[in-house]
């Protein structure tokens, strides 16, 4: 896998309460992860974030589920890049298939490229989120559309290091419908390969693919094993004991 240090990120979404944080960071203990080896990112709500990094492992990484696009100021509601690298946390996830498609946020290609940059410059890891829908990998077009939202970003930024690919086939999150690996590997795949075209080699051989959608702690193993499958952006797993299962996937 080129030396891609293998990823995995969870995603907590609108869930939780300090009672159920406080379980869950005591469920996650365990032995330090390698961070050579491995890189682990919880994504707590915004309002439990500075809770949550006191209570979590150290060696877990914190982000947010989104900000706003630019820097702060009359935006009543919103959270700017900058205040998240200021109170500390190191990553953002952007574009996540709810906020793509949940009609009350519907955010386009342009808003989340444009919000990814900005995140960027200011300081974050992005897990930028691509995936296709149900219709559309029926109509053949998955790789059609996640070529489209990458290329809203590829349009903007140059420098890539930090960031990281997280795939999301839409009709596999929180379905219990997961990709199977040769799916995901043949997905991964071609987006590697438009990277190449589209940006460099170079990034397209340093840029890390993730797979979301479904994973759980008993079919991690397999879908780690495919050679364009970096890591995970996991949802309802990342609120359980399994979570540890799926980052251990990468040993
Ligand atoms: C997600 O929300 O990013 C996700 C992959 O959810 P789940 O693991 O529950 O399918």
């Amino acid at each position: 896998n080129m030396g891609r240090v293998f990823c995995v990120g969870g995603n907590w979404k609108c869930n939780g309460t300090k009672a159920s944080i406080a379980a869950l960071c005591n469920d996650l203990q365990g032995d330090a992860v390698d961070a050579a080896s491995c890189e682990v990112v919880c994504f707590p709500p915004f309002i439990y974030g500075t809770y949550a990094r006191e209570l979590l492992r150290e060696d877990f990484q914190m982000g947010v589920q989104n900000c706003w696009i630019g820097k702060g100021g009359a935006f009543t509601g919103e959270i700017s890049a900058d205040m998240i690298v200021d109170v500390g946390f190191g990553w953002a996830c952007l574009g996540h298939s709810e906020r793509r498609h949940l009609p009350q946020i519907k955010e386009s290609d342009e808003t989340i490229a444009t919000k990814t940059k900005y995140a960027l410059d200011a300081g974050l890891k992005v897990m930028f989120c691509i995936g296709e829908l149900l219709e559309e990998r029926e109509a053949g077009l998955t790789n059609s559309v996640n070529e489209r939202q990458l290329k809203a970003l590829a349009d903007i930024i140059s420098d890539w290091s930090n960031v990281v690919i997280a795939y999301e086939p839409v009709w596999a999150i929180g379905t219990g419908k997961v990709a199977t690996p040769d799916q995901a590997q043949e997905t991964h795949a071609a987006i590697r390969d438009w990277l190449a075209k589209a940006v460099s080699t170079e990034v397209a051989e340093s840029t890390r693919i993730l797979y979301g959608g479904s994973v759980s702690a008993s079919n991690c193993v397999e879908l780690a094993k495919k050679p364009d499958i970096d890591g995970f952006l996991v949802g309802g797993a990342s609120l359980k004991k399994d979570f540890l299962t799926i980052v251990d996937s990468y040993k």
